[in-house]
């Protein structure tokens, strides 16, 4: 990589585009004092990405633009175009010359530019750091600025010498890798936080599905249970419902023809208390009266007689016209004789009006004897009316006594059919009672058909129940293969002759079972085990992106160790070898004596930023070092003159510093040789003799890095390729200008 040129417009004192080429190794701008050569320089810092304006010899960014003159007006920003020939590809970008380019403008604000492409100052920083062209700019020394690599401190010198030999890149690396590393960490936070935050939800989910389960197992016992419960019923209630049936039955069939026998017999015993010789009884009595009432007639007709016979004894007055009437009276009683025997035959009617006939009889003759008697009022006729009565008395007598006969006959009769109505009554009497037995049977089992029915009704509304509860599973409930507690099958007659109180167990179990699940109240459990599956998701997801994170963290934990020990390794390695040079170059300048570099342990003081840069991204070693201690290394110089007891570079000369601090730069260049070195009257100080010494060692130096030297040393000068002369006019504004040797000397002057 070659330094082509660099373009200023607008720059401090170039108010016009002025170019600067470097074809040459060395090259050494001379002028006079003012003329504007360290405006160069700072040039070269500026677009290198210098952030510290007082190392410009400014205040603020507006102080490195054009600020006018009476003649010249002022810019309106300053801008510097740094252009390397990168054919070898020194620089990682795929282009033969590369442009880097700041822009500052009135406002404070900066651009850069790379190849005319818009870039962040880091990015600037990045590549250059690459092509060993760090930002603590050791290869840039100012005017008086030599001194500087003496008089900081130590952790000051190291951080130069570090970028001198290169390590700045690694350095970029281990700050990018550290800044990774806590926005891994912050990211790591965060995925903890929001584990923590769900995890009181998943905790409550968790605790839910497992309700869910609970319920799940529950519903399945129930189900079990159910189901038993169902067939057992549904056997027992088919069982028991077919059983009434057949009980009904026999006991009805007998009830009915009892009833039926109830009826016949009540039928037949009002039937036979009806006529029991009553009608003939009712004739005896009345036959009976009939007798009763002649038979007084003729007791008083006999005693109307027996008056009249009296008073016939009085008159004597007889008769004998009784005659006829014995013919009468003999035929009467012939008649009246007859007339009882047919009475002694069979026949109630027969006799009823034979009796009528007899008495019939009877009265005719007695009025035609008596008539006759009265007619005659003969004593013989009323002794043989008075005979005629008595016979007829007689007669009636034997009549009432067959009358009572008859009567007692009768109700004897009547008597003895009454002893066989008693049967009759007995057997009513067991048929009632048998069929109030009956009845009491059927009540018996109609209430038991009753409670059947009660039990059905309950049954199809627990189907109706568990058909709700259990879906398409309580269909089945006939299906299920019942098993006894030792594992046989359960038949029917098991179901049935098992004490119904153990299925009312089982139901009420069920019930029980029913509430601890409503209990339970698994609510919306498609829901829930849905969202607790997303969140459990939701949390693995987090868990492997924390892995992934801790992952990433160890890895940068180990790239960080890595690269810690590359520059601890590269740092040490440096040091040895610029050790070497710096002390053959301080034994060139001084004829002898000691220099060396030491590594010291150094507190370490806040504020130290690796680049300061005003990007927002850009973070500095220092925020990300905190937590590794509080010392760090610093490099310390030793030196020892030759003849002198000096030690302490405090106790050094100016001359002296000067060459001390040439001796160390140049030999960081050597270690490390930067692209190229900007020197700004390094050799301000040296002697006629040193600055042969100076001449030569720039001669040895610009083998490996382009120089650019300013200088008023003619020494210095006649090494250089290119010559160019800088100056001022009136107007304030510096020209550039190729000059001879010979008209550079006079231009120094
Ligand atoms: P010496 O040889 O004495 O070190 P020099 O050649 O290095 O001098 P510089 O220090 O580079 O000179 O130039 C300083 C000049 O630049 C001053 O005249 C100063 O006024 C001018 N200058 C600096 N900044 C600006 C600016 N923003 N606008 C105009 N002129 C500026």
């Amino acid at each position: 990589m070659r330094l082509k040129s660099i373009e200023l417009a607008g720059f401090k004192s170039f108010a016009k585009k002025t170019q600067l080429e470097f074809a040459s190794a060395v090259t050494s701008i001379v002028g006079p004092n003012g003329s504007g050569k360290s405006n160069v320089a700072e040039s070269f810092r500026f677009v290198l990405g210098e952030q510290s304006m007082k190392s410009m010899r400014g205040r603020r960014g507006e102080d490195m633009i054009w600020n006018g003159s009476a003649t010249v007006p002022r810019a309106g920003r300053a801008s510097v175009k740094l252009i390397f020939d990168n054919s070898d590809r020194a620089l990682k970008l795929d282009f033969d010359e590369v442009a880097i380019e700041r822009v500052v403008n009135r406002d404070g604000s900066n651009d850069y530019l790379l190849n005319g492409s818009s870039v962040r100052l880091r990015d600037i920083a990045e590549l250059l750091s690459q092509a060993n062209i760090g930002a603590s700019g050791h290869h840039i020394i100012s005017q008086g600025e030599a001194d500087r690599v003496l008089s900081s401190s130590a952790r000051e010198r190291r951080e130069m010498i570090e970028d001198g030999l290169g390590l700045t890149a690694f350095l970029y690396k281990k700050v990018e890798a550290k800044r990774k590393l806590q926005k891994t960490a912050e990211n790591m936070r965060e995925v903890e936080a929001l584990r923590r935050e769900l995890a009181p939800h998943l905790r409550f989910l968790g605790g839910q599905v497992k309700k869910i389960e609970e319920s799940q197992k529950l519903r399945d016992d129930l189900a079990d249970k159910y189901l038993e419960y169902l067939k057992r019923e549904s056997v027992y209630l088919r069982t028991q419902e077919a059983l009434v049936g057949e009980d009904f039955a026999a006991p009805k069939h007998e009830h009915d023809e009892l009833t039926q026998r109830i009826v016949y017999l009540r039928g037949e015993l009002s039937k036979k208390q009806d006529d029991a010789g009553t009608t003939e009884l009712v004739s005896l009595e009345s036959e009976a009266r009939a007798v009763a009432s002649r038979r007084d007639n003729i007791v008083r007709d006999i005693g109307r007689i027996e008056g009249e016979i009296a008073a016939h004894e009085r008159i004597t007055v007889v008769t004998k016209s009784s005659i006829p009437t014995e013919q009468v009276r003999t035929f009467t009683q012939h008649i009246e004789q007859g007339l009882n025997e047919a009475l002694m035959l069979e026949g109630v009617l027969i006799k009823e009006k034979l009796s009528t006939l007899v008495l019939a009889v009877k009265d005719f003759f007695g009025q035609l004897v008596q008539a006759t008697v009265q007619a005659a009022h003969s004593p013989e006729e009323l002794q043989a009316k008075k005979q005629g009565f008595e016979g007829e008395l007689s007669t009636l007598q034997v009549e009432e006594a067959r009358i009572v006969a008859a009567t007692a006959a009768l109700r004897k009769k009547i008597e003895s059919e009454k002893d066989a109505n008693r049967d009759g009554e007995r057997e009513l009497f067991t048929a009632m009672a048998r069929r109030s037995e009956l009845q009491t049977t059927l009540a018996a089992l109609q209430a038991a058909k009753d409670t059947l029915l009660r039990e059905r009704e309950q049954f199809k509304a627990e189907l109706a129940e568990a058909g709700a509860l259990l879906g398409r599973a309580a269909v089945g409930y006939e299906e299920v293969e019942l098993k006894s507690v030792h594992g046989e099958p359960v038949s029917d007659a098991d179901i049935v002759d098992e004490p119904r109180q153990m299925q009312e167990d089982r139901r009420r179990k069920v019930e029980r079972m029913k509430i601890k699940l409503e209990e339970i109240g698994a609510g919306n459990a498609a829901e829930v085990l849905r969202e607790h599956q997303e969140t459990a998701e939701r949390d693995q997801f987090l868990m492997r992106e924390l892995e992934d994170l801790e992952a990433s963290a160890a890895s940068l934990h180990q790239l960080i160790d890595e690269l810690t020990e590359t520059l601890e390794v590269r740092f040490t390695e440096g040091i040895e070898k610029i050790n070497t040079q710096f002390d053959a170059f301080f034994k060139l300048m001084f004829g002898g004596g000691t220099a060396e570099l030491a590594i010291v342990k150094e507190v370490r003081l806040p504020g130290r930023s690796l680049a300061s840069a005003d990007d927002a991204d850009e973070v500095s070693e220092d925020a990300v070092d905190k937590e590794e201690g509080k010392t760090e290394e610093g490099i310390e110089i030793a030196i020892s003159l030759p003849h002198k007891r000096i030690k302490g570079l405090h106790m050094l000369s100016g001359g002296e510093r000067a060459l001390t601090s040439i001796a160390l730069i140049f030999a960081m260049s050597q270690v490390n040789p930067p692209p190229f070195l900007i020197l700004d009257e390094t050799d301000a100080a040296l002697d006629e003799a040193n600055s042969r010494r100076y001449g030569d060692m720039i001669s040895s130096l610009a083998s490996r890095s382009q120089l650019i030297l300013i200088t008023h040393n003619r020494e210095t000068m006649s090494r250089a390729g290119i010559l160019y002369g800088i100056t001022m006019g009136g107007d304030g504004v510096s020209k550039l200008l190729s000059v001879k040797f010979e008209e550079a000397v006079a231009v120094a002057k």
